[in-house]
């Protein structure tokens, strides 16, 4: 049998286009050989040629409690012991939408009254979208550039993440007449986002925002940028869909969201996408809001919108044992855990006179390689991205796996542990000099 990560990568690429399911984990722009991963526990990952390592992927958030958290795997091993799929109602599909609807609340208002479960973030924006143009019957969509919401159609505009990684301008396949439905504006900039009302405002259904951007890096919006969007956005008709994939009971137990009306006061998206954290590393994703905007959905109202398998009861299962135990002391400790990684991080690459700044949303965090925080997609890529090819392969050699992009956030979970963080901190000076060298 195969194990070493080079053969299995060529005979990845032999069956699967570019040897993966995932553009950004064929290590495109940090080079190198992708490993191969077989099996995970708490902070650490293992590949298969037996090498571990501490894990800031973290499956690229679900794993919030740490990976194979033992009553998770227990509830998953018990739901599929029943039955893996039945494409019929269950009662747990209920407790997982009403554990997500309830944890949305701040300031004493709870902005999602009914909740569908998807099976990927993608499908959750998408229909998002569909639900929003149904609502208002206005046909253009606005979006912010850098951000990522997935893979539909009308949304690979300036897109980040793989798009970023690859340097993409958007993806090849979509018509024209698609792509024309999306108005890209530059992140963080109020002045685009009345110019843009000011333009088409009759005609636009909804804006779709990263809750804090974290697919260009983490750029998290400017204190009141959420709120003036959603007021401006309501003066014109329009809806706004807050996409808390990435964010949603990561950074807190209310989202970001609920960090930002803690931070900004009361605002009130029409519709909320949720993904990763709610499956806890099982296949399951979410889209909610006011009850008069989700009842336009069939089978009350004419937005179609379907899935063989969504809700599927292995998945809840994942979905509710985490949230159960997705408990203030999980945020604090993730909180802490991050704030020491970076830190130490950050004090490293001064240390080599390397120019960088931290990008913090909530406990998320990345690295950007230029000397002032960049607030927006142009400013993210005015960075030395160069460096972090060789700053990334320091740290693998010394048993740390970062996102294989300088263009991905940093994910810690509940499961990092002092051993755990120390080997992180003591793997930096040595990557900080290969970034300073690069
Ligand atoms: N929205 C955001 C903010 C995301 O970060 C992602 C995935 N990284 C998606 C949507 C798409 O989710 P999925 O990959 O599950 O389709």
């Amino acid at each position: 049998m195969t194990t070493s990560n080079d053969d299995l990568f060529t005979a990845a690429r032999a069956s699967i286009p570019g040897g993966v399911n995932s553009p950004v984990r064929a290590y495109g722009s940090v080079g190198g050989t992708p490993r191969f991963l077989v099996s995970a526990s708490g902070p650490r990952v293992t590949d298969a040629e037996g090498n571990v390592y501490v894990d800031l992927v973290a499956s690229w958030g679900p794993a919030l409690l740490g990976h194979a958290e033992p009553h998770v795997v227990a509830a998953v091993q018990e739901a599929a012991a029943r039955g893996l799929s039945f494409g019929a109602s269950t009662p747990s599909e209920t407790v997982l939408a009403e554990l997500i609807r309830s944890r949305v609340s701040a300031a004493g208002v709870n902005p999602i009254e009914k909740l569908r479960l998807v099976s990927t973030g993608t499908e959750a924006t998408m229909s998002a979208i569909r639900l929003a143009r149904g609502a208002t019957g206005r046909e253009l969509l606005v979006k912010f550039a850098g951000h990522y919401h997935g893979h539909s159609d009308g949304l690979l505009a300036a897109a980040g993440s793989g798009i970023a990684t690859l340097a993409l301008p958007g993806s090849a396949g979509v018509t024209a007449a698609t792509a024309a439905q999306t108005l890209v504006i530059d992140y963080n900039d109020l002045g685009a986002v009345r110019t843009v009302f000011a333009e088409h405002g009759d005609n636009i259904a909804a804006v779709i925002v990263e809750a804090a951007a974290a697919n260009m890096g983490v750029v998290e919006p400017e204190p009141g940028f959420n709120r003036a969007l959603v007021e401006i956005a309501h003066e014109h008709g329009a809806l706004v869909i807050l996409d808390e994939v990435l964010t949603g009971f990561r950074v807190h137990p209310a989202g970001y969201w609920g960090l930002s009306v803690e931070r900004d006061g009361l605002y009130q998206p029409d519709l909320f996408t949720f993904g990763k954290v709610i499956g806890g590393g099982m296949p399951i994703a979410a889209l909610g809001g006011r009850a008069e905007i989700m009842d336009h959905l069939a089978p009350l109202g004419p937005v179609y919108q379907a899935g063989t398998l969504s809700g599927n009861p292995v998945a809840v299962a994942a979905g509710i044992a985490t949230l159960e135990r997705a408990t203030p002391e999980v945020y604090a400790h993730i909180d802490a855990a991050a704030r020491r990684v970076a830190e130490g991080v950050s004090a490293a690459l001064d240390a080599e006179g390397v120019a960088h700044s931290v990008q913090w949303a909530g406990n998320l965090f990345s690295i950007a390689f230029r000397a002032e925080s960049p607030r927006t997609y142009a400013e993210v890529q005015d960075q030395d991205a160069f460096r972090y090819g060789p700053f990334f392969h320091a740290f693998l050699d010394a048993g740390v796996a970062l996102p294989p992009s300088v263009f991905e956030a940093w994910f810690l979970t509940a499961a990092h542990d002092d051993a755990a963080i120390e080997q992180i901190l003591a793997a930096a000076p040595a990557a900080a000099r290969a970034a300073a060298t690069a």
